[in-house]
């Protein structure tokens, strides 16, 4: 496959290619050139197929021929590890639950897969250093990802009183060749010292950088699989229905564009509601035609608080920019902080089911939208909600547990550098490790 820019569409670089460079010099987004559509026989096997089966049936025309098959199964099989089930919250209504995995978040899969690509493309004795600034969920699961991965340096950079207690515990207890870097600022402070980095002549001469944020083609494409294997679970549990309708919580759009990539396949899904917090620029353009990127609000459903979704120039090209074909399949909703408390305690309430604030706005914008779109729906739960405890304990005036896999962090020793939110610091700390050889 080969991959251009949504900006150049004549520029043409491997998929290997696009996985080292991450973004194109043009500041446009790596897109595949063709998108092939799947037999039906696939179709008729994908509810007995499992996650790592249908990972290499989806993205081998993806990745060929910079992976061999026998790598792709291998990748495959290591990352589809854990289980993503499909829960009927009540009639008609289900939840994909996406966050069994170490990190208890979507992002997971991606990073993970992206990390296993990277490895295997990475030069031996030219290790590379994935740079990476995260507002909580991006540094953990990228951390994890990447964990014991020979060749390869994590450096995570995060705000020093911008991220929750548990998502700090996730990467910085790691080790190896994890390490965190607390700067004094903000998440816009960290993604511009990052920036900074990849722009400097002298780092760059002694230090291979690689970026791992959700536009790299490794960390989008993997996401559609769970939604084949949604369709597949749904088929099983209701094999007479013929329309489905997946709801997407969003905030930079990476994980929609999978979904709608995954139609373009030939997944028959009928229509996709891309569900927002207060960040409601894409519902806003659905409903006016106007796109105006704004500065990000805060919402408790923090990882969607996007002011200017990276990935949406992808589902503008899936759609030729045809506003009135992509609104025939994408529907738009939002919803305040208000709304999403409510919801978490009347499902709550009405049948035990416990959903975290950025799935709570998928489930609702099925409630509301179904009625109308006449189809069962699914709805994406993005993450566990104990990795928002203290929101969630709020709303609900109950103790909210947390999953092994987070408890296990909080027992551990934080390794952490302070680093003034000034660029020299910065170089000089990845200047002087590379020297010591301590990452
Ligand atoms: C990252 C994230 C989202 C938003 O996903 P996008 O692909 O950026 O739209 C939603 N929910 C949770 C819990 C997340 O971590």
């Amino acid at each position: 496959m080969k991959y251009y820019s949504t900006n150049d569409s004549t520029a043409e670089m491997s998929f290997k290619e696009a996985v080292i460079k991450g973004l194109p010099q043009d500041k446009g987004l790596f897109f595949p050139k063709e998108i092939p559509t799947l037999p039906a026989e696939f179709f008729q096997q994908l509810p007995s197929l499992s996650l790592p089966e249908i990972a290499f049936e989806v993205l081998q025309p993806f990745v060929t021929p910079d992976l061999t098959p026998e790598a792709l199964r291998q990748i495959c099989d290591e990352v589809f590890t854990f289980p993503i089930p499909l829960v009927e919250v009540e009639k008609d209504i289900y939840a994909l639950e996406l966050f069994h995995g170490p990190t208890c978040a979507f992002k997971d899969v991606g990073a993970r897969f992206m990390s296993r690509c990277l490895q295997t493309f990475a030069e031996p004795g030219r290790p590379v250093t994935v740079l990476v600034a995260t507002s909580g969920d991006t540094g953990s699961a990228v951390a994890n990802g990447f964990l014991g991965l020979d060749n390869i340096d994590v450096v995570v950079l995060y705000p020093e009183n911008g991220v929750s207690h548990i998502q700090e515990m996730q990467f910085t207890t790691l080790g190896q060749n994890i390490s965190a870097v607390a700067v004094e600022g903000t998440f816009d402070d960290c993604q511009a010292l990052v920036k900074q980095a990849f722009s400097d002549e002298e780092l760059n001469q002694h230090r291979n950088l690689s970026s791992a944020n959700s536009i790299n083609v490794a960390r989008w494409l993997p996401q559609m699989v769970y939604y084949f294997h949604a369709w597949g679970q749904w088929k099983k549990l209701d094999p007479e229905a013929e329309q489905v309708t997946i709801s997407v919580p969003s905030g930079n759009f990476g994980n929609l564009a999978a979904g709608l990539m995954a139609r373009q396949m030939g997944l028959p899904v009928t229509y996709f509601v891309a569900a927002t917090n207060l960040n409601r620029i894409v519902p806003d353009y659905l409903e006016t035609g106007v796109y105006s990127p704004a500065p990000s609000v805060c919402t408790i459903a923090n990882a969607m608080d996007v002011g200017n979704p990276n990935n949406f120039p992808r589902i503008q090209e899936l759609f030729q920019n045809n506003l009135f074909a992509l609104k025939k399949v994408v529907k738009g909703f939002w919803a305040d902080d208000d709304e999403i408390r409510g919801t978490i305690q009347l499902v709550h309430q009405a049948s035990g089911y416990m959903m975290d604030p950025h799935g709570a706005i998928g489930y609702l914008s099925l409630r509301q939208l179904l009625p109308e779109l006449k189809t069962p729906g699914i709805f994406l739960e993005t993450a566990h909600p104990a990795k928002f405890k203290k929101s969630m304990e709020d709303v609900l005036g109950q103790e909210v547990l947390l999953p092994e896999q987070l408890q296990v962090f909080l027992n551990k020793q934080k390794q952490v550098t302070d680093l003034p939110n000034d660029f020299a610091g910065l170089k000089l700390l990845l200047m002087q490790q590379h020297k010591e050889g301590t990452l």
